[in-house]
């Protein structure tokens, strides 16, 4: 292909491609929504598909027990399906409290987020701290408002309730008829036309009926509730912010959908709008500059890493957004932390049921590259310019265990599991100065269940933690050599490695990490890193 011809063909691609993740508190409907999205992409025929690859899953191992008990998602996949002429990557983002960094570090990797509130509860804790991670970027966020077929909150309290609580504008796009039994379709705003809901048909794409508001019909049709929608749109029209591209795209404003995922209701119009007003892969930073997605190089950066996805084949899989050029199977890439070039000859694309090798792939696109322990979070990836993409921290974990191993002579299963499920990002991994102790260190506690569950189910190693003194870390470094060589000697008993043999200082006390702060001025302490 010409330059000329690829240039066009990228261009083309990116702009098709829509890259989002849904965010919602558990039990919202988003993995029902994520189905429906997929029916209507057509990557799925039947609905049901979605929850019975999950339990099919949940069955071939405990730790995905853990996560079914919990009703939580543990892992975030990624899912490809087409709509009309769009190519869409819908990013799984784990739900729960305990998955911030997780979650944080898939948001990255979207160029927009799908937001899913239950008609009855509103705005729930989860969505708070979702929302407060898409604010770091100013993600565009579109919400749905699911099951109007419950009794839930009246709408305009629930707008109220996303703009005073989310502190977001809201322009509703569509707006319900009724709600619970009475609910009978929503209302569209810009077409200005009526679709009428047929319940029971859950399982197919809904085409109800379609009817303007003034038409005569509609008194028939809906009796007292033809007025009260007259009412509401007036209301809506009186008071309602009018829908704004540029805000949207700022993250300012958000979209108002209202829906039933479960009976497929909303769900097009949802989607059709999706697709439209949903931006395209924009250019993300690096150290140098911002790479715009069109440029022809080949870019990419790592954003997850997930070992043993498929118990047959003991793999390591690191997650590869495409940020700008043409991936082609086969290409070799610069992988600029070790400054080798590896050829990538077998990377998968995840489809909504399956795993497929994938011949070439576009910005926004999410490649599965084999990882063999040489790939970590934050990598990038190019064919030309070095480049490092920027966003992707590590946190500074706030609750520690120390591992124990029941069996001694498994140590070195111990080892190479630790350091595999470290890898992922979940937990880190930090080993003293002083002694040869693993201590875990994880944002949320819920982490070293996981891990402990996936040491015994994936790594045959029986482990158990004990409890350590220890409050925060901090990862310390200086300007001056000396100056961290002196550091190091004073405090050896605080400072450990992490997994990339970086220094951490860890204190059993709030008090500790103060006073050694203001006693250490020419130390740098940080509580988030880049990955380097
Ligand atoms: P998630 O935890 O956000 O993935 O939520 P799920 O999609 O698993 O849904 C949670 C529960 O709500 C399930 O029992 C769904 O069947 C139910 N649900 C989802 N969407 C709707 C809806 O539109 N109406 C009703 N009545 N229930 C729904």
């Amino acid at each position: 292909m010409s330059e000329t011809a690829l240039a066009k063909t990228i261009e083309r691609e990116v702009a098709r491609r829509r890259t989002f993740g849904i965010i919602s508190h558990p039990d919202a409907g988003k993995t029902t929504l994520t189905e429906k999205l997929l029916l209507f992409g057509g990557a799925i025929q039947m609905a049901g598909t979605v929850k019975s690859r999950k339990a099919s899953r949940h069955a071939v191992s405990d730790w995905m027990a853990m996560e079914k008990e919990r009703g939580i998602s543990v892992t975030s996949s990624v899912m490809k399906f087409e709509y009309k002429d769009y190519e869409i990557n819908l990013l799984d983002t784990p739900g729960h409290a305990d998955f911030s960094e997780d979650t944080y570090r898939v948001l990255t990797a979207v160029d927009s987020a799908l937001m899913v509130i239950d008609c009855a509860k509103g705005v729930e804790t989860q969505t708070r701290k979702l929302m407060e991670v898409c604010r770091l970027r100013d993600t565009p966020i579109i919400s749905f408002i699911n099951k109007l077929d419950r009794d839930g909150r009246d709408p305009f309290d629930l707008i109220n309730d996303i703009e005073e609580h989310l502190n977001i504008e809201c322009a509703p796009m569509t707006w319900p008829i009724g709600m619970g039994l009475d609910f009978r379709g929503t209302y569209n705003i810009a077409t200005k036309t009526l679709h009428l809901f047929d319940s029971n048909r859950g399982d197919r794409i809904q085409e109800g009926t379609t009817i303007s508001l003034d038409d005569p019909r509609l008194d028939e049709i809906l009796g007292e509730q033809a007025a009260q929608i007259r009412d509401d749109v007036e209301l809506i029209q009186g008071a309602a912010n009018p829908f704004d591209k540029e805000k949207y795209l700022a993250g300012k404003q958000t979209p108002v959908f209202f829906g039933s995922a479960i009976n497929n209701f909303g769900v097009q119009e949802l989607l059709e709008n999706f697709v439209e007003l949903a931006p395209a892969p924009f250019p993300r930073p690096t150290t140098t500059r911002d790479v715009a997605p069109t440029e022809s190089s080949f870019s990419g950066v790592v954003f997850k890493i997930q070992a043993n996805m498929d118990p047959r084949h003991r793999d390591r899989i690191a997650f590869m957004r495409i940020n700008s050029g043409r991936f082609v199977r086969g290409m070799k890439v610069r992988h600029h932390r070790i400054g080798k070039d590896i050829q990538i000859k077998d990377a998968t694309i995840f489809m909504a049921q399956d795993r497929a090798n994938v011949d070439t792939a576009f910005p926004g696109d999410i490649i599965g590259v084999h990882n063999h322990g040489t790939i970590r979070i934050g990598d990038s990836f190019t064919d030309k310019e070095p480049l490092k993409f920027t966003g992707i921290p590590d946190f500074a974990p706030e609750h520690f265990r120390r591992v124990r191993l029941k069996d001694p002579m498994k140590s070195k299963q111990l080892h190479k599991g630790l350091v595999q499920l470290a890898e992922e990002g979940a937990v880190q991994l930090f080993r003293p100065l002083i002694n040869s102790d693993y201590i875990l260190g994880a944002v949320g506690v819920l982490q070293f269940e996981v891990i402990v569950a996936r040491l015994k189910n994936e790594y045959n190693v029986d482990a158990l933690y004990e409890p350590v003194a220890l409050h925060t870390a901090r990862w310390v470094s200086a300007d001056d050599p000396k100056a961290l060589d002196s550091f190091r000697d004073k405090y050896k008993g605080d400072l450990a490695l992490d997994a990339t043999g970086d220094l951490v200082f860890m204190p059993n006390s709030m008090w500790r990490l103060e006073s050694t702060i203001e006693r250490s001025p020419e130390i740098t302490f940080t509580k988030t890193r880049e990955h380097n």
